[in-house]
C-alpha cells in the first residue's frame, strides 16, 4: 500500500480509502451482511487501508452502526475514521452536537478523524452557516470530537471554489474520474483545492461502477490494443492516482475479489506513473464512453423518491446498459421486470409526472424530465399493453393450481 500525506497537517493516508457506502447485502437482499462486511473491511485495514468513509445516509444509518463493530477488537486504533453532518437533518445549531455526539456513540469511539459537511451546495452550505455550522466545527475540532474538518460536494466549480474559500478546511471530497475531467468540480477545481493546501479525497473513480465494466466491445478493443494489460477498474483508478494533488481515492467495496485487485492496483501506484502511450489509450475510451452513453447517471440517488414512483437510476442504467451492449438483450428484459411491473410494483420513466424536483437534487444536472422521455420512448414500446396480459396470464396459471389442488387431489 502507498501512503499520501495531508498537506496541513503530514498525516499519512492510505491511497486507497474504504468508502462505506455499498457494503454487501444479505442474501435475501435486505439489509448488509454484517459479518461479510466486517471480515471485508478488517481484511482491507490488515492489507493497509487505514481510511474509512462512512456516513448516516448509507445504507439508512447501517453504516455506521456496522463500522462501530467493525472497529472493535483494536481497529479503532489502526485506521482513521470519516463521516459526515447531514445537512437535511439540521434545523439549529443544537441538532448539530446532538447528530455528531450521535455518531460518536454509535461509531463506539470518543472522536472523528475526518468530519465532513455533506453533500454540499451553495444552497445547503449558506443554510448551515445561517445556523453556526462554522463555529461547530470550530469548537469540535477544539473539544477534541473531531481532529480535522472538510465537506463533500459534486456542486459545480464556481460553487466548490467559494466553498473552498470559506474556511479553513483541511480536506475536501470531490466526485473524480476520467469521464469527469470537466464536470462538477473537475481537474480545475482538484488542483485549485490543493493549491489551498486542501487533502483532496476522491469518490466515484469507476462513476457508480459503470467504468469497472462489464466493458462495452469498443471501450474493450481499445484495452486491448494497449501493451499493458490491467482490468477496466485498474486502470481507472490507475488515472486517477495518476494526479499527485490527489490524497486518496474511495472504492465502495463488497466483493473480495475487488478488495484484492484494488489493493493490488494501489501497491504500484505512484503520480506521474502512467506513460505518454497509456493516457492516450484512456482518452479514447473516454471519448468513446461520452460517445456511447445516453445519459451521465452515477447512481448516486440524491434525486430518489420520486413522488410519482419512478426508479429514475434504475431506469437510467438500463437504458444506459441497452446502448452499452447493443448485442445484449436482456436490460430490455430487465427493464419489463424490474420496472414494468412483472416482478412487483411498476416504476417505469413513463410514470414521470414532471414536477421537477428530481432535478434540484441532481448533482449531475441532468435533465432528468427530458431523458427520462427518451427513455420511456425506448424501453417501454408496447410494455403497458404486454405487461398486463403477461401478469394476466401468470394469474390464470396460479389460479388454475389452486383449482386444481381443490379438485384433483395428487
Ligand atoms: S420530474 Fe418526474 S421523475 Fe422527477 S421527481 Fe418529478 S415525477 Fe419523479
Ligand atoms: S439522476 Fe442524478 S441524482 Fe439521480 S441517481 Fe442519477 S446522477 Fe444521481
Amino acid at each position: 500500500m502507498l501512503y499520501r500525506k495531508v498537506p496541513k497537517t503530514g498525516d499519512e493516508l492510505s491511497i486507497l480509502g474504504f468508502g462505506c457506502m455499498r457494503l454487501p447485502a444479505k442474501k435475501s437482499g435486505s439489509g448488509i451482511d454484517e459479518d461479510r462486511a466486517i471480515r471485508q473491511l478488517r481484511y482491507a485495514i490488515d492489507h493497509g487501508v487505514n481510511y474509512l468513509d462512512t456516513a448516516p445516509a448509507y445504507h439508512f444509518g447501517r453504516s455506521e452502526q456496522l463500522l462501530g463493530r467493525a472497529l472493535e477488537d483494536g481497529y479503532r486504533n489502526k485506521v482513521r475514521l470519516a463521516t459526515k453532518l447531514p445537512p437535511w437533518s439540521v434545523r439549529s445549531r443544537e441538532d448539530m452536537d446532538q447528530i455528531l455526539d450521535g455518531q460518536l456513540a454509535t461509531l463506539k469511539t470518543d472522536h472523528i478523524d475526518y468530519y465532513l459537511l455533506h453533500s454540499l451546495t451553495r444552497e445547503s452550505f449558506d443554510h448551515l452557516k445561517k445556523l453556526g455550522v462554522l463555529q461547530f466545527l470550530s469548537q469540535a475540532k477544539k473539544d477534541g470530537r473531531i481532529r480535522y474538518a472538510g465537506f463533500s460536494t459534486h456542486a459545480d466549480l464556481p460553487a466548490f471554489k467559494e466553498i473552498v474559500d470559506a474556511y479553513d478546511w483541511t480536506f475536501c471530497q470531490i466526485q473524480y474520474n476520467y469521464l469527469d475531467e470537466k464536470n462538477q468540480a473537475g481537474t480545475e477545481g482538484l488542483e485549485y483545492a490543493h493549491g489551498k493546501n486542501l487533502a483532496v479525497m476522491i469518490m466515484e473513480p469507476l462513476r457508480g461502477g459503470n467504468l469497472g465494466g462489464p466493458v462495452p466491445e469498443e471501450v474493450q478493443k481499445i484495452w486491448d490494443k494497449s501493451p499493458v494489460k490491467r482490468s477496466p477498474a485498474a486502470w481507472a483508478f490507475r488515472w486517477v492516482w495518476d494526479h499527485p494533488e490527489v490524497t486518496v481515492v474511495l472504492s465502495g467495496m463488497n466483493d473480495e475479489a475487488n478488495i484484492e485487485e484494488n489493493l493490488k492496483t494501489a501497491a504500484d501506484a505512484y503520480p506521474r506513473s502512467l506513460t505518454e502511450e497509456e493516457l492516450v489509450c484512456i482518452s479514447s475510451v473516454r471519448d468513446t464512453y461520452w460517445r456511447l452513453m445516453k445519459v451521465g447517471c452515477t447512481g448516486c440517488r440524491y434525486c430518489m423518491p420520486c413522488p410519482a414512483g419512478v426508479d429514475i437510476p434504475g431506469c437510467f442504467s438500463l437504458y444506459n446498459a441497452h446502448h452499452l451492449f447493443p448485442h445484449d438483450r436482456s436490460a430490455k428484459f430487465q427493464y419489463f421486470g424490474h420496472h414494468g411491473g412483472l416482478m412487483g410494483g411498476v416504476s417505469y420513466a413513463g410514470l414521470c409526472k414532471a414536477c421537477g424536483k428530481c432535478e434540484k437534487a441532481c448533482p449531475q444536472h441532468l435533465p432528468i424530465r427530458n431523458r427520462l422521455k427518451d427513455v420511456s420512448k425506448e424501453m417501454e414500446g408496447g410494455m403497458r399493453l404486454i405487461i398486463p396480459v403477461l401478469k394476466g396470464g401468470l394469474w390464470c396459471m396460479d389460479k388454475a393450481k389452486k383449482l386444481k389442488g381443490i379438485f384433483i387431489p395428487d
